[in-house]
Parts: structure tokens; C-alpha cells; sequence
């Protein structure tokens, strides 16, 4: 529910009404705005009518949310949130970049495309050390000689690491060097993976699973939030249609729709979503002006030899003509809005 106090409440009003609640048990996220101070409270409606929160003084009123996800919701909290990592912010409304192999490969190979990303102006260097693969024949990732390659990596281009964490064993690994934690399309619903990485301090990219509706997607959030975990980031990979053409098929409504009834910041990742480089471009435009606040995108240094999804990787050169793009859809968006 959402408590609305009145404009003129003082602190020791909106103090008295959080502690009672905590006391019954719900978790508390508190809005200071300018004109009046917004609670949001999770937790058994039922024990409300012992605490007459509506009776309390400084209390305007009270309002339930009404989706089946709280914590997530725009109802909950309003204002966006921004997840930092280090300096970098995603959800601040500047455009950020996340790129790099699809798996660490060798240790050539993580640090020659971790350069060349930095230097077309990635943000954050991903690349997966754990991978879970279609087939169990396919390449599964060097584990944590891998994570070392990312953290050397990370030591010599500074750009932090985003890597997938694929279950609840290797997670205190994966803690040890990541910088975001991935959690996979597989194990969007990996309930009890979720109420783990919730409980570390990583900002988490959360993949939508490809059959996944909107509302599983952020029920599927709401776990890493209630278990105490708000540094996550909503990443749309495409979802299954009955086209085949493409790998998946990016769905774009839903960061607007996310937007809408979430605070939460949403990347968006069109290499695995369309599974071809060639139109990995024209997609990350489209996402950008969508409205997304970061891209995931695969680079390979030499695709046609990759170990995992070579046929959406980028070069390093088609990647820096995808930067440059995105300065010029970006510099357009932000123009439009200041004429308006
Ligand atoms: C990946 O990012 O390498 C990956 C496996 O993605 P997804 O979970 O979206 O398939
Ligand atoms: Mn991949």
C-alpha cells in the first residue's frame, strides 16, 4: 500500500507512521518529495486494521497497489531508479553501452575486444566465463579462469563487468569478481537463485526469459527486491514468435509498457534478440529511441571464429560505426525534447 502523508507533515509524524509499520512487518520505501512525503509499504494487508495507519496523525491517505508485483511497481515508487555502478549510472538518463563477447574465450581474446570497446566508448565489459549453452556439446564457458581474464581486464581498460551468475554454487565465485551480476533468460524464473543473488550487494541484470510475459518478467524482479536487493536493471533479449526468421523477436513495446508500470531501468540486448549482426544497428537505434537506458551488445574480435554466437557478434570496427550511430540518435532525442 501507499501512504500519502500531508504536505505539512512533520518528521516526527512520517517517523511514527514507519516504525509502526516495520513493526508489523512490512518494508518500507520512502519518497521525500518537495510537496509531501510518499510511503510505500509491502507486506499482509490483513494486520492494517490493527495499526490504523489511515488514523494516524500527518496521514492523508492510504492507497492500495494493485498490481500483483509491489516493490517494482510505479506505485511503489515513483521516481526512476538509477543503478550505479562505480561513476556510471544506468537509469540517469544518459545512454550507457555494455559490450564484449558472448564468452571469455582466451585471455587474448577478452583483452584485445576489451580495448577496442573501451576505446568505441563502452561503459561496462561483459563477457560470460559460465555458459549455459542449448547443447551440452557446445563450448560451457572457462569458468573461473575466465573470471580472472575479465578481472585483468577490468584492472587494465577500468571498465567494471557485467557476467552471468547460472546457479546458486557458483555465486559466491561470481561475487568475488563481478561487478553486475547476469542472470540469464534460463533462470529468469529460477526462483531460488533470485532469493540468493538478492541477497548480495551486486546490481543485477535481470534477462527476460524468452516466454516470459511482462508481468512474469517483473514478478520475477519483485523476488530480487523484496529479498533486499533494488539495484536491478530489466534487460528486454527477445521473446519467442512464431518467426523464425530472426532468433527471437525484439520486443520493443515492452520498454515503453516496463516503463510505464515499473521504476526500475530497462536494457535492452538486440544481439541475442535478432541473432544477425547485420541488423544488431539498426535495432539498437530503434531501442534507443524506444527509450532504453543502456544496450547490451555482443563484439567479437574475429566472429567467424568465435566458440558462441559469432553470427550476432559485432567487430570491433562495426561496433565503433554503432557508437558513432548512437551519438547521433541520442544528441537527436535529447535536441527534440529541448525544443519542445
Ligand atoms: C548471454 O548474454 O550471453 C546470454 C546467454 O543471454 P540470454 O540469457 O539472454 O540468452
Ligand atoms: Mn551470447
Amino acid at each position: 500500500m501507499i501512504i500519502v502523508m500531508n504536505h505539512d507533515a512533520n518528521q516526527q509524524e512520517i517517523d511514527h507512521v514507519v516504525t509502526r509499520l516495520r513493526q508489523v512487518g512490512f518494508n518500507i520505501n520512502l519518497s521525500e518529495g518537495v510537496e509531501r512525503t510518499i510511503i510505500g509499504a509491502v507486506g499482509e494487508c490483513a494486520k492494517l486494521n490493527d495499526v490504523a495507519i489511515a488514523a494516524m496523525a500527518g496521514v492523508e491517505k492510504v492507497l492500495p497497489i494493485t498490481r500483483p508485483y509491489k516493490m517494482v511497481s510505479r506505485e511503489f515508487k515513483d521516481e526512476d531508479t538509477v543503478v550505479k555502478i562505480g561513476d556510471i549510472e544506468i537509469g540517469g538518463g544518459d545512454l550507457q553501452v555494455m559490450a564484449g563477447p558472448c564468452a571469455v574465450e582466451s585471455r587474448e581474446q577478452l583483452l584485445t575486444v576489451a580495448k577496442q570497446v573501451k576505446s568505441a566508448g563502452a561503459a561496462i565489459l561483459r563477457g560470460g566465463a559460465f555458459k549455459p549453452r542449448t547443447s551440452p556439446y557446445s563450448f560451457q564457458g572457462l569458468e573461473e579462469e575466465g573470471l580472472k581474464f575479465l578481472a585483468e581486464a577490468r584492472e587494465i581498460t577500468g571498465l567494471p563487468i557485467v557476467t552471468e551468475v547460472v546457479d546458486a554454487s557458483t555465486l559466491p565465485l561470481l561475487c568475488k569478481y563481478a561487478d553486475i551480476l547476469q542472470v540469464g533468460a534460463r533462470n529468469m524464473q529460477n526462483f531460488f537463485l533470485l532469493r540468493e543473488v538478492a541477497k548480495t550487494d551486486k546490481p543485477v541484470l535481470l534477462k527476460r526469459s524468452p516466454a516470459a510475459t511482462v508481468e512474469e518478467w517483473l514478478m520475477a524482479a519483485e523476488y530480487l527486491l523484496a529479498g533486499g536487493n533494488p539495484n536491478v536493471m530489466l534487460c528486454e533479449r527477445g521473446i519467442k514468435s512464431f518467426d523464425t526468421y530472426t532468433r527471437n523477436t525484439l520486443d520493443l513495446t515492452a520498454v515503453p509498457v516496463v516503463k510505464h508500470l515499473s521504476h526500475l531501468p530497462v536494457v535492452v540486448d538486440p544481439s541475442h534478440a535478432i541473432g544477425n549482426w547485420r541488423f544488431v544497428q539498426t535495432m539498437s537505434r530503434a531501442a534507443v529511441a524506444a527509450g532504453a537506458d543502456a544496450l547490451i551488445i555482443e563484439v567479437h574480435p574475429n566472429p567467424a571464429e568465435a566458440l558462441c554466437d559469432g553470427p550476432q557478434s559485432l567487430t570491433p570496427k562495426k561496433f565503433d560505426r554503432v557508437m558513432r550511430d548512437l551519438q547521433v540518435i541520442t544528441a537527436a532525442l535529447k535536441n527534440g525534447l529541448n525544443s519542445k
